[in-house]
């Protein structure tokens, strides 16, 4: 495997890579245009896990209703979680939170401007510094998220079994050695980063790559050899898991719901959540007697996370009369403040029928 580039062709690739972003490349998502380290950091995080079209809404509303980074220093979780509910990965949510307090206690407000400072922060890893780094100030580091290994790897027909750290430590090196000179300049350099994320997610895509509309069709190793699919190679396959899970809906007279705050750590930690139970008969349980024989079981459903599956039971209780759940924490809380709580999706699915419920 070849530590550096020796073949010539390569040596072009950045620049034909600048000049495609320029003309073809994606310039007007609600995060770009900007060096503001906070509103290319944000997207970057909310872009971790999210597809472009979906982190749209919810990066004006974050924006909106926190504009800096001093904003979301300053903000409760709750706040953060609300503003952040539906997207998933709430682990993203907390370190942002958290991330923000140190860039204002720690760094004055002022994000690091050197990549290798910049992953020193919750929720950063090398990938995203430097991409926040080279987008907002030019320095010259390689980035190298999934897509970017798909462009690289078929670009180079890098054969390393990526699930090797060596492996994946070689990617870097190349992926270093392939960003612009010096003398090309800092814009040349966030044009650069920004040219390789849209490569590859809109033209190297997993399953069709578009190589007639590639700036570097002309270079691609694997386009030669026809086997882009063979790349890049991860022979490790995700272990999933599965867990079942009871989820007491108890809702009163007035449509509010019984909601308690996950632990951390732990699926949906710091999230608002219907009490969860591991078993049936343990639902039951924490219920006063008169009210078990009122439960009703709901139809079960899969929620599928990145390493597991968890199947997910509901039981739906109406109480008319009893305002409290003694033994169960947790809170009634009103229709009008689900959107504002950081709620698991599936939750939040369950809640949005609510009003089928009603009687
Ligand atoms: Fe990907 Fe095809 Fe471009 Fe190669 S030529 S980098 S396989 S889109």
């Amino acid at each position: 495997m070849p530590k550096t580039l020796s073949d010539k062709r390569m040596s072009g690739v950045a620049e034909k890579v600048v000049r495609w972003q320029t003309s073809h490349g994606r310039n007007s998502l609600p995060w770009q245009n900007t060096q503001d380290p906070y509103r290319v950091w944000l997207s970057e995080i909310m872009l971790q896990q999210t597809q472009v079209a979906t982190v749209r809404d919810y990066f004006e509303r974050f924006t909106h209703r926190l504009p800096t980074v001093a904003d979301l220093a300053q903000a409760g979780a709750d706040e953060v979680m609300g503003l952040w509910s539906g997207l998933g990965y709430y682990s993203r949510a907390r370190n942002l939170h958290r991330c923000a307090q140190i860039v204002m206690q720690q760094y004055g407000g002022q994000f690091p401007q050197q990549a290798a400072l910049l992953q020193t922060l919750p929720g950063i890893g090398r990938s995203t510094a430097a991409a926040i780094t080279s987008l907002c100030f030019g320095e010259r580091v390689a980035i190298l998220d999934a897509n970017v290994k798909r462009v690289l790897t078929r670009l180079l027909a890098f054969e390393g079994d990526l699930a090797q750290a060596a492996q994946e430590r070689a990617l870097w090196v190349l992926a270093q050695d392939l960003v612009p000179d010096e003398q090309a300049g800092a814009k040349a350099m966030a044009r650069y980063t920004q040219g390789m994320m849209d490569l590859g997610a809109t033209v190297c895509l997993a399953r069709k790559p578009q190589c007639g509309q590639c700036p570097l069709q002309t270079d691609c190793r694997a386009q030669a050899a026809g086997t882009m699919q063979n790349f890049p190679v991860r022979t490790r396959k995700l272990k999933r898991s599965s867990q079942s899970l009871w989820l007491l809906w108890a809702q009163d007279a007035s449509g509010a719901v019984w909601l308690q705050r996950r632990p951390a750590p732990g699926v949906w930690a710091g999230l608002h959540c219907l009490p969860v139970f591991e078993g049936e008969a343990q639902l039951r349980d924490a219920l006063p007697a008169t009210t078990r024989n009122s439960l009703q079981p709901l139809e079960s459903f899969v929620h599928v996370l990145t390493h597991k599956d968890l199947h997910l039971h509901p039981m739906y209780v109406r109480l008319t009369a009893a305002r409290r759940l003694p033994g169960i924490q947790g809170a009634w809380l009103a229709k009008h403040d689900w959107p504002a709580l950081g709620l698991p999706a599936p939750v939040r699915k369950l809640l949005e029928t609510a009003g089928l419920l009603k009687a």
